[in-house]
């Protein structure tokens, strides 16, 4: 395909040097190459001839065959418009313009066969279509044969300046024909043939215009396939590679430390997930290979307990282990948890952060260097050069993706054995998305939370019940309870959020008086020192009210606060809301989640609040959040700094695909881990293409 990708746009014809501008600008396309993989996004079938008297202005688009009879421009100056009376023998139709008229106007043959197509509408009780498509039947004969019509992407800008969609499929046609079957074959004959796909050629004529929906849908498929299977093959072999590359620290026994802490120390019975997954450790660190393995599991699943056992395990075979969180505010919780689990143990453990004093910073690192030290708990002031252990075994990063895999790297590089990584989020991942961003390391999954969780309930009202959610946040109130307010604050209309959020307080201040209530207020413009002192009031149950942007730091644990509510909800992200709602439900008490909004909201806002209202599922709603908003936005992935430019799956709805794609090509590697076989030519040239071009994989591993 490289060929193409040196073919300049600008060279083919139809195009010249502004349009080739205008493609470059407007849609990053720069070479023959990009034109064709700028696919349709629907077809419209072309094969179907409505008869005029058939048509009512319901029907989504028409297409008639018949002839202009007259022609007539109708009105005063501005509020012109070109009206072509039009016959099928059948019955009579108008056909109106608004734009170009003059133009038009010259352009129209009457008596000639005329295709017409567009969207029907209702004029003074009679069936017109407003700028519809015209071809004549002559030209319509000599084209490349499609009976479905592609559509393009293009922009108001293109549209401006003629590059429309019907452009598009021109340009389309014209970069075939010039081609002229030779398109390179971007997958192995024998592959092709062993999995019934059709050629590159065939696929790409077919996806813009095809002969009929069952080839289409085999272009698609094939087209696909493709894209997922080079991304699964890069991933996998670079995991191979690096099995090959690190030999790991094996963890051969379970010994005094982890056996004492379960016997003796552990306060609940585990849940089936938390053994599953301790299982699924236990087996990579007793492998003699390195483990990288991701943690997912929601808020509340128990990550910590699953982790701390692990480093257990570490232990007891003559290893340090440490334990990295984003915050300050969470590593101090780390500590304080694992101390609070480890009593009676004779355990080592230490926490260094930024704010550790030099002294204790000192004694720290000559304990980390004697082995005297066997836990550590800090934030990224774990990174520091200075910060060296004896023989580190285990790292384990919580919420991973606010650490870059650069920061993970100089983990590494402590030891002279890599240790082995574990990554814990609660930020869920759909699996598709999984396979995809994290696809080189082992995902072990929490699905199950701990027994007597009483789940959040949460309810969806609009503005006019807001007098009854006051007086249910008086009734939780009295019953000693705290609330969350939250309000959203996006960076283009951050003015108005702030008025939003200062109308909101007074509001909130006239139904809850000062005298009688505590109200905290936290925003983004406040200073970081103002800001901790006021979540600090609100911590320590001085105030009953937190009114706040979204702001709120992860780390906010307030076990007393059981509702969350959410202002102007329509404007928030479905992984955000979920969030946001994670914040509620931490203590014994029931936790309600009540979402605000106005009347007027999307169908993708209303989705996301009935998916909320629905379910406390953090996977189904991950799930939801990809199939809405495409994999792009997810959080999570764009700090992951990955972009996947998909041009044709959809991690979304191609979970299987996806899944089939990844086994052929781990099957492939399982015969040629490097792919040095002569029969894997094309494959080791196209992963190596794909590494140089368009996806940064260096940020994956
Ligand atoms: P997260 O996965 O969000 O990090 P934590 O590890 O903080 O969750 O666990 C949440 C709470 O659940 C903690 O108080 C923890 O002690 C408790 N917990 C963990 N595992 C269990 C279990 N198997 N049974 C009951 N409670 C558990
Ligand atoms: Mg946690």
């Amino acid at each position: 395909m490289s060929e193409l990708a040196g073919l300049d746009i600008k060279f083919l014809s139809g195009v010249g040097s502004k349009r080739a501008s205008l493609l470059n600008q407007e849609l990053s396309i720069y070479s023959y190459e990009d034109l064709l993989y700028h696919f349709p996004y629907k077809y419209i079938d072309r094969t179907k001839y409505y008869k005029i008297s058939e048509i009512h202005s319901k029907l989504p688009y028409i297409q008639v065959k018949g002839e202009i009879t007259s022609i007539e421009v109708i009105g005063e100056k501005r509020q012109q418009r070109l009206v072509a009376y039009f016959t099928d023998g059948n019955g009579m139709m108008e056909l109106v313009w608004f734009k170009g008229i003059k133009y038009i106007q010259k352009s129209l043959k009457p008596n000639t066969e005329y295709i017409v197509f567009g969207k029907p509408s209702e004029f003074n009780r009679k069936v017109n279509v407003v700028h519809p498509e015209l071809e004549l039947v002559e030209e319509k004969k000599s084209k490349i044969n499609a009976s479905l019509q592609a559509f393009y992407l293009t922009t108001e800008k293109m549209k401006n300046h003629y590059l429309n969609s019907k452009a598009i499929q021109k340009l389309q046609e014209n970069v075939l024909q010039s081609l002229n079957g030779k398109i390179p074959e971007t997958l192995p004959a024998l592959l092709l043939k062993k999995l019934g796909l059709i050629n590159l050629h065939e696929a790409l004529l077919q996806i813009h215009f095809p002969q009929n929906t069952d080839i289409l849908k085999k272009a698609q498929y094939r087209l696909k396939f493709e894209e997922l299977f080079y991304i699964q093959l890069n991933i996998l072999k670079m995991k191979m590679k690096r099995k090959v590359l690190y030999q790991g620290h094996v963890f051969e026994k379970i010994g005094e430390n982890f056996n004492l802490f379960y016997q003796n120390n552990l306060p609940f019975e585990l849940t089936n997930a938390q053994k599953k997954v301790i299982k699924e450790i236990r087996k990579d660190v007793g492998s003699g290979k390195q483990m990288s393995r991701l943690l997912q599991g929601d808020v509340g699943s128990g990550k910590t307990l699953v982790g701390l056992m692990c480093m257990l395990m570490a232990l007891d075979n003559n290893c340090q282990a440490c334990l990295m969180a984003p915050t300050e505010i969470l590593a101090t919780q780390h500590l304080e948890t694992i101390r609070e689990f480890l009593k009676g143990i004779n355990i080592n453990v230490a926490l260094l952060t930024g704010s550790t004093k030099q002294k204790d910073r000192k004694k720290i690192h000559e304990d980390l260097l004697s082995g005297k030290l066997q836990i550590l708990i800090g934030t990224h002031a774990l990174l520091e050069n200075i910060v060296q252990f004896k023989n580190l075994g285990l790292v384990i990063i919580d919420e991973q993706h606010r650490f870059g895999v650069a920061q993970r790297a100089r983990l590494w590089k402590k030891n002279h054995l890599p240790p082995h990584v574990l990554v814990m989020t609660a930020t869920p991942i759909p699996r598709t998305l999984a396979m995809t961003l994290y696809g080189d390391l082992e995902v072990s999954v929490i699905d199950e939370l701990p027994p007597g969780r009483k789940p959040i309930q949460t309810v969806h009202y609009f503005e006019k019940r807001r007098k009854q959610v006051y007086e249910f946040m008086k009734k939780q109130i009295d019953l000693g309870r705290q609330i969350y307010m939250v309000y959203p604050m996006i960076k283009e209309s951050e003015k108005m959020d702030y008025k939003n959020l200062e109308e909101g307080y007074e509001n909130v201040t006239q139904f809850f008086p000062k005298e009688k209530y505590g109200i905290s207020m936290v925003h983004g413009k406040m200073k970081a020192a103002e800001k901790e002192e006021e979540m600090q009031r609100f911590a320590s149950g001085e105030t009953q009210i937190l009114v706040a942007t979204t702001v709120i730091e992860v780390g906010m644990n307030v076990p007393n606060a059981s509702v969350m509510v959410i202002e102007s909800t329509e404007r928030f992200g479905l992984s955000q809301l979920h969030q946001l709602r994670g914040r509620v439900g931490r203590g014994a008490d029931q936790s309600y989640c009540i979402l605000m909004s106005s009347y007027k909201i999307s169908n993708e806002s209303r989705k996301r609040i009935e998916t909320m209202v629905r379910t406390n599922d953090g996977f189904e709603i991950a799930e939801v959040d990809l199939k809405l908003r495409g994999p792009g936005d997810i959080e999570g992935t764009q700090q992951s700094g990955i972009s996947y430019d998909l041009k044709i799956a959809n991690l979304g709805k191609d979970g299987q695909l996806l899944q089939y794609a990844r086994d052929v090509a781990q099957e492939i590697l399982d015969e040629d881990p490097l792919l040095e076989k002569q029969e894997n030519f094309t494959l080791a040239k196209q992963v190596k293409r794909l590494n140089k071009a368009k996806i940064n994989w260096s940020v994956i591993s």
